[in-house]
């Protein structure tokens, strides 16, 4: 009686054969940090030192560089509110940076991502609770209304008469 066909080269383990199909699993280290995709940080040790205390007022998204004039995409320091161009225009927030490394964290006007320049990573500024109200006073300058994704920041329209009387 031949009671397998498993070649002799497999262990009896017969589970493991299943585990071949799994493939769609890969998909998920595309998250990871193989595959070059950098995932923004939810934390970061600078922003107590670097944050500015009034982000409620910034420049304009369409804000010139300080320095050179280039007219877009530009960056804005959370320390002191400068508008400076990119590292791949000429480099001046990333000079700011260097002059001054307490003003490690910045906001980009293209996309409103934020970068620290000290952890070399970007930060999620809607995760952080630092970060979101800067994050959000850009993305309504930028597009003219209040992100998608207030968390209980909604003003109240209803409920405003509820009275409780005894
Ligand atoms: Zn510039
Ligand atoms: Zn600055
Ligand atoms: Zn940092």
């Amino acid at each position: 009686m031949a009671s397998r066909d498993i070649p002799a080269s497999v262990p009896s383990s017969s589970s493991s054969s299943f585990a071949q199909s799994g493939e769609e699993d890969d998909q998920a280290l595309y998250y990871g940090a193989e595959s070059g995709w950098v995932e923004a940080r939810k934390s970061c040790n600078h922003l107590a030192a670097s944050l500015s205390p009034d982000l409620t007022h910034i420049p304009s998204p369409a804000s010139f560089c300080n320095r050179c004039e280039h007219p877009k995409e530009n960056w804005l320091c959370l320390s002191c509110k400068e508008v400076l161009c990119s590292r791949f225009v000429n480099k001046h927030m990333l000079q700011h940076y260097q002059q001054q490394t307490n003003h490690c964290v910045a906001l980009s006007y293209s996309d409103l991502s934020v970068w620290c320049f000290a952890c070399e990573a970007y930060l999620d500024a809607t995760a952080i609770e630092q970060l979101r109200p800067v994050h959000e006073t850009a993305y309504i300058l930028k597009f003219g209304e209040a992100p998608p994704f207030i968390p209980g920041g909604v003003p109240a329209t209803e409920g405003t008469t509820s009275s409780g009387t005894s």
